[in-house]
């Protein structure tokens, strides 16, 4: 590889993303070519949850997210705000007050979330 990086480089990429991740004052962006860096330094979950939020803060979907969805998700501490799932594969970001521009989110499993989707309408209205 020759972008290798040294070992501090490694450590301040890897603190920058747990600081992403899980500190109400880190980082609400993170570069998905600086995470394919210290990809392997990571578990499973953390992956998951890395990918899908880097996806929403600074990838394709950083315009419908953005800046709400990291707030969201630290929030929730990464389980169900509903019913304290905690399997991170299962997390959703669910708009609020629906598909609406600058919408709130709440950290759902899918299960909440679905259920959710069957009483509201994508405008936040019942059904
Ligand atoms: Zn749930």
């Amino acid at each position: 590889m020759s972008e290798d990086l040294n070992r501090e480089g490694l450590k301040a990429l890897y603190e920058k993303a747990l600081s992403f991740l899980y500190t109400d004052e880190g980082p609400t962006k993170y570069s998905l070519k600086e995470y394919n860096k210290i990809e392997n330094l990571f578990e499973l979950k953390e992956k998951v949850v890395l990918r899908w939020l880097i996806t929403r803060t600074t990838g394709r979907l950083k315009n419908e997210y953005g800046v709400k969805a990291i707030t969201a998700a630290r929030e929730s501490r990464y389980r169900c705000k509903s019913c304290g799932y905690p399997d991170v594969r299962a997390l959703h970001l669910d708009h609020i007050q629906g598909k609406i521009e600058d919408a709130d989110f709440d950290c759902l499993c899918a299960n909440c979330h679905n259920i959710k989707s069957r009483k509201y309408d994508w405008t936040g209205k019942p059904r």
